[in-house]
């Protein structure tokens, strides 16, 4: 949703997007589907336009293309990390099961054996 206007010698688009975004969990993994809403603020300059800046987008006779802005806010707008949910279990770092599915029953308070050593050391 959202509007164009002429601002003179550009088009103003100012839009809200919402979309549905296939993602992965960085926990455990899972595709998923995540609802997405990213703000678009653009400037769309006529192709003919002298001084265009580099990374600005142009429209040409009476076409906008928004398809670009659109994909980049909704692209700026992803998390780092998508969980599936907050409070995703992840993988056991051990077997590598599922934990969202049930507990696997492995030890995990084993220390990595390279950090293994600073522990020792932060005990002393
Ligand atoms: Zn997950
Ligand atoms: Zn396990």
């Amino acid at each position: 949703k959202g509007t164009i206007s002429n601002a003179g010698d550009v088009l103003l688009l100012e839009a809200m997007v919402e979309a549905m975004v296939n993602r992965t969990c960085g926990r455990c993994l899972k595709a998923f589907t995540g609802k997405s809403t990213a703000e678009v603020l653009e400037k769309f300059y006529p192709a003919s336009a002298e001084n265009i800046e580099n990374d600005a987008f142009i429209y040409e006779s009476d076409i906008v293309d928004l398809t670009e802005p659109i994909r980049e806010s909704l692209l700026l707008a992803e998390p780092l990390q998508a969980l599936c949910r907050i409070d995703c279990q992840g993988l056991c770092p051990v077997c590598g099961a599922d934990r969202n599915k049930g507990d696997c029953g492995c030890d995990t308070t084993t220390v990595d054996p390279r950090l293994a050593a600073l522990k020792q050391f932060i005990k002393n």
